[in-house]
């Protein structure tokens, strides 16, 4: 989800976004590989946040793969309504409760927490800024399982070199990462790249189908027109480099 459209543009982003099943890329059986990675048995009873969980599709595969409760943290209602629908739908709203905040100033106790999720969310404060900050809110041994944007080459081409600096300011290897991970406070227990069809299938594939919808719901709307022509410049240089740059899912305890 684009994060540098300026404050007025965010109703629109959400009218862009909420009919999404999901507002990055990902997939269960990531959730679930990441998860597994973390080390957590499905029966330990977790207290669980799920930081920038838009419509919820990894809340809910949260819910689904641990014991105990998660609470669902977006600072959108929109996102958050959507997230209990499902949750209902699917029978596990008593494990799922939502709290609209920013992920910059999040209300938890310290060391309350058992396991932070946040799948294509840290970028809009910043991987190390996220990573320091959240980590005050894990008990000892806590776990936190992060995907963020990655380059997945040392060397790129310029084109999009210049646009990925462009849009988001931490835009590094895996290794770089890694090790950010470790400054942060975290022993890293695992790293894997997303696949394509996170992206393709999952998350641009499906905003494609929308964009009629979102373009006729707007019609003559500048603002509108420039937020659909920005996704469509994602879209296709994601088709042209796609070798270059991937989201990595980063799983990491607290030392
Ligand atoms: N985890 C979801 C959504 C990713 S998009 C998925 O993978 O499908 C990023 C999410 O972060 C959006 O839902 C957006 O509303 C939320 N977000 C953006 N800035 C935020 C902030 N400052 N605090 C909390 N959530 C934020």
């Amino acid at each position: 989800m684009d994060s540098l459209l300026e404050n007025e543009d965010l109703q629109l982003i959400v009218d862009f976004y909420v009919d999404g099943e999901r507002q990055g890329p990902g997939s269960h059986e990531e959730t679930g590989k990441a998860l597994k990675l973390s080390g957590i048995h499905p029966s330990e009873s977790l207290k669980v946040a799920d930081i920038g969980c838009g419509c919820g599709s990894q809340t809910l595969d949260l819910a689904k793969l641990t014991h105990g409760k998660v609470v669902a943290v977006d600072l959108f209602p929109e996102f958050l309504e959507e997230v209990k629908h499902r949750a209902d739908d699917l029978g596990v709203s008593d494990k799922i409760s939502t709290l609209q905040c920013s992920m910059e100033d999040l209300p938890f106790e310290e060391e309350s927490l058992d396991l932070i999720w946040s799948e294509g969310a840290i970028y809009n404060m910043g991987f190390q800024k996220g990573l320091q900050a959240w980590n005050k809110f894990l008990k000892p041994g806590g776990i936190i399982g992060v995907s963020e944007i990655t380059w997945l080459k040392d060397k790129r081409p310029e084109e999009i070199e210049k646009y990925w600096t462009g849009e988001y300011s931490e835009m590094y290897t895996e290794e770089v990462k890694r090790e950010q991970m470790k400054q942060c406070g975290y022993e890293l227990l695992g790293s894997f790249t997303l696949s394509e069809k996170s992206w393709e299938k999952n998350y641009y594939a499906p905003m494609l189908k929308r964009i009629p919808d979102f373009l006729s719901r707007h019609k003559a709307d500048e603002q509108a027109e420039a937020l659909v022509k920005a996704q469509e410049t994602e879209i296709e240089l994601y088709n042209k480099y796609k070798d270059y740059y991937g989201y990595v899912f980063y799983i990491g305890r607290k030392i």
